[in-house]
């Protein structure tokens, strides 16, 4: 019932997700009617997604006919767009799975599972594998689009996917979990759902390096077993099964770098009535897992405090500020982050509170038409996937909210991942080659600059010592494979904006960030299909 309430409503507001915004300069607003945001609200994740995709392919689609290369006729071309665009948009490949599995106390149980590949246009396609207890096929195939365009945004040559496995994976015990996670990896493995150069996996919610290893494992031991890329089948690994420094924080790194980018902007923290840098914000987190504790870690350490945080089981305050190696250590410790002493229990919505950067890294549709007119905060950091749903996204751009996108800001993770598939392909970690001969070049340098200011001024007086300056010294060793990783991570971030600015920029569309980055997204895989010489029949 609700699925077709929702896709009716896609059908009778087919311009709604199309429709003029304000706050935005030079447009003007058709204000839709009374409860249209909460219509909105009700698309389903995946209705969400291409709905959102709609919008960014209606203001791309005359521009990329009208650049389009050959001979054809104007006609021709817009028809050749709407193919690609229509090509792009849906899902390739759902694989749906259940499989038994025998419990600890002797009963049997029926694991749900799905995988969504959404598209081939670059392979191997790539996404998380999720454990949650609702997570459904519309979800993952919703996630599996998101992380198409996802990697087009930063520039990492992988279709999207992702899979779902409908567990709670605190029900379980360790060994239960091996049990699923290994039939899980066999069973993608048989349909070719995953591979080194078809589908590679990594963590999501509720999944982590342990759960990685095993799949890798079992992976190389079975279909894998004459591969000698077989530890690529999958990303996330810890670092003894051919994982890479830097990817458990890489998400929340990325997050970090991606709201920097913005907050430096002047131009768009004056849009926003905020000053531009680090050193005067608040920012309130939801969801203190991998995402949301990095995040927290490296926006403390920019100077931002964390004045709250919200949790399943509740929430915490202290505006004074949070320690983020204190408030990990009392949940590592603790369970949770309730009690914790540095902070008082918050009654109420703490996703309201007054504070500058709200990050909600949690999981979907956290930020709705219900609660986003009350949301204090000026800067939205989508964490996780989908926190946003398109009502509240109306809302905050009405509003001057600047919402920085999950299918940019999260996307530290996918391109970290990616660093650690290219490692696996070459079989040696970044910087083992050119460690000690950078190290060995630099000292040259030093002394070689000592040699010639000597035979120049002479050595009356004593030798002429070249010290090398404070920063200098820190990277005189050469750059080991965090340094390589961080750099790459932050690069990407940098140049992924300041894409997404210019495509802000160039189609007038002020603090819709969302837009222009599906429109960059859209931009750069149109090229591949167009480039690829498709023909349509
Ligand atoms: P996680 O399981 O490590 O952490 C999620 C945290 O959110 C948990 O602590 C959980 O208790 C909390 N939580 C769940 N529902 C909540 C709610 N309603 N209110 C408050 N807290 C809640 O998961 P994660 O890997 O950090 O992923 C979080 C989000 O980030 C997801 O949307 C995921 O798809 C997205 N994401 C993750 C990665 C990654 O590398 N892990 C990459 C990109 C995007």
């Amino acid at each position: 019932m609700y699925r077709r309430v929702a896709s009716e409503v896609c059908k009778t507001l087919p311009r709604l997700s199309n429709g003029n915004l304000s706050g935005i300069a030079g447009v003007t607003v058709s204000r839709p009617y009374s409860n249209d945001y909460a219509v909105l609200d009700e698309l389903s994740f995946s209705e969400t997604v291409d709905k959102f995709f709609d919008k960014a392919a209606d203001l791309v689609e005359d521009k990329l006919a009208d650049t389009m290369k050959g001979k054809l006729s104007m006609d021709e071309k817009k028809r050749k767009v709407r193919g690609i665009l229509k090509m792009i948009k849906p899902c390739n490949h759902m694989i749906e799975l259940t499989f038994p599995i025998r419990r600890d106390n002797g009963e049997f149980e029926i694991i749900e599972a799905w995988r969504a590949q959404h598209s081939q246009h670059r392979t191997p396609c790539k996404g998380g594998i999720r454990y949650s207890p609702i997570v459904d096929v519309d979800e993952v195939r919703a996630l599996a689009s998101l992380m198409t365009y996802k990697c087009a945004v930063v520039d990492v040559p992988f279709g999207g996917a992702k899979a779902g496995v409908k567990i709670n994976p605190s029900d379980y015990s360790e060994r239960e979990l091996e049990k699923i996670t290994r039939r899980l990896a066999v069973e993608l493995a048989k349909k070719g759902f995953i591979g080194p150069g078809i589908d590679v996996p990594a963590p999501d919610m509720g999944t982590g390096e342990r759960e990685m290893s095993w799949i890798a494992d079992t992976y190389a031991n079975t279909i894998g077993y004459n591969d000698i890329n077989a530890h690529a089948c999958i990303t996330g690994k810890p670092i003894t099964q051919g994982g890479i420094h830097g990817r458990i924080s890489a998400t929340g790194r990325g997050v970090y770098h991606g709201i920097q980018n913005f907050v430096n902007e002047a131009s768009y923290m004056s849009m926003i009535g905020l000053t531009p840098g680090f050193g005067d914000k608040t920012y309130i987190v939801q969801g203190l897992g991998n995402v949301g504790l990095h995040t927290m870690r490296y926006l403390h350490r920019a100077g931002a405090k964390c004045i709250g945080i919200i949790e399943k089981d509740g929430s915490i305050y202290n505006r004074e500020g949070i320690n983020p190696r204190d408030m990990e250590d009392y949940k590592l410790d603790n369970g949770t982050i309730m009690g914790f002493p540095g902070a008082s229990t918050y009654e109420g919505n703490l996703l309201l509170e007054k504070c500058d950067i709200l990050v909600p890294a949690a999981s979907e549709k956290q930020l709705t038409s219900e609660n986003a007119h009350q949301i204090q905060a000026k800067i939205i950091a989508e964490g996780a996937n989908g926190p946003t749903t398109m009502g509240a996204d109306r809302i905050f751009l009405e509003r001057n909210v600047l919402v920085i996108p999950d299918l940019y800001i999260n996307a530290g993770g996918v391109t970290v991942s990616y660093f650690e598939w290219l490692k696996n392909l070459n079989h040696v970690s970044y910087g083992r080659l050119t460690f000690k001969y950078e190290k060995d070049s630099n000292y040259f340098l030093l002394q070689s600059v000592q040699n010639s200011l000597e035979r120049k001024f002479g050595k009356v007086g004593g030798s002429i010592p070249i010290n090398a300056s404070e920063e200098f010294e820190k990277r005189i060793h050469g750059a080991s494979e965090k340094d390589i990783v961080h750099s790459g991570l932050e690069y990407t971030m940098e140049r992924s904006a300041r894409n997404i600015m210019r495509t802000a920029m160039k189609y007038n569309l002020g603090l819709d960030l969302r837009t222009a980055a599906f429109i960059t997204a859209i931009e750069k895989i149109f090229k591949v299909y167009e480039e690829a010489g498709l023909t349509f029949t």
